[in-house]
């Protein structure tokens, strides 16, 4: 069995001094959840706060990325071991934001995986197709591309350890949610491939979240697929009741 798990990207909102407060407030309203891990990631500056606010609590702390060095003249990145220095459990890899807007490839985040695995992160790596892609059918050959390349040279046991977020773009930030049918069918793909790159108890065990217009209102029904295994949130988990409605959706 597979323990679902709920992430919430905030990408880059609120301040430093605004954390706290919404993790307060996912803390008080999940504090009796059982069965679903929960996730906040917050941005870089906000995650020294933020690993005061989770202490103690059934909320762990994720950023949203990291460097593939581990020490050096990389200007503006930021090391897995920091993260881990800060108290950081989790980290998202190759969100379609970064693909899309900073350059990130399926090789960049071969690499900043395999440094997040090094240094005992657990990786949240996102994989999904634009709508043009889905439009000229092309969905199964960009995923199975995005999972291969991503995944390179990792054994079954570093495999193991990945969380997988399936998002298609075209779902992001757009109220545009997958039909559980529609997403249900990407996850069934992940898991066949991870069984062709790894083996069959890699690709049963592997947590993949949905991701995409995840709300209160759609997430059970999503969540209530075979392969679908929790949700990587943005709008909604900037809200602590409706990110804490969607993490109960998920019991
Ligand atoms: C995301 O950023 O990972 C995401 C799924 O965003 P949203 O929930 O706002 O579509």
């Amino acid at each position: 069995m597979r323990t679902k798990i709920v992430a919430g990207n905030w990408k880059m909102n609120k301040l430093p001094s605004e954390a706290a407060a919404l993790i307060d407030g996912i803390k008080d309203l999940v504090k009796d959840v059982q069965g679903v891990e929960v996730v906040v990631c917050p941005p870089f500056t906000d995650l020294k706060d933020a690993a005061a606010a989770v202490k103690g609590s059934n909320v762990a702390l994720g950023a949203q990325n990291v460097a593939w060095a581990e020490s050096g003249a990389f200007t503006g990145e930021i090391s897995a071991g920091m993260l881990k220095d800060l108290g950081v459990e989790y980290v998202i890899i190759g969100h379609s934001e970064r693909r899309q807007y900073f350059g990130e490839t399926d090789e960049t985040v071969n690499r900043r995986l395999k440094a997040a695995l090094a240094a005992g992160l657990k990786p949240i790596v996102c994989v999904g197709e634009k709508l043009e892609e889905r439009e000229a059918g092309q969905m199964p050959a960009v995923i199975e591309k995005q999972v291969k390349e991503g995944f390179a040279d990792l054994s079954p046991e570093e495999l193991a350890k990945i969380v997988i977020a399936y998002e298609p773009v075209w779902a992001i930030g757009t109220g545009k949610t997958a039909t559980p049918k529609e997403a249900q069918e990407v996850h069934a793909l992940i898991r066949r491939l991870l069984a062709e790159i790894a083996n069959a108890e890699v690709a049963t065990s592997v947590r993949i979240q949905y991701g995409g217009s995840m709300k209160p209102a759609n997430a059970k029904e999503l969540m209530d697929q075979p392969d679908i295994d929790g949700g990587l949130i943005g709008g909604a988990a900037l809200k602590a009741d409706s990110f804490a409605d969607i993490v109960k959706a998920g019991v």
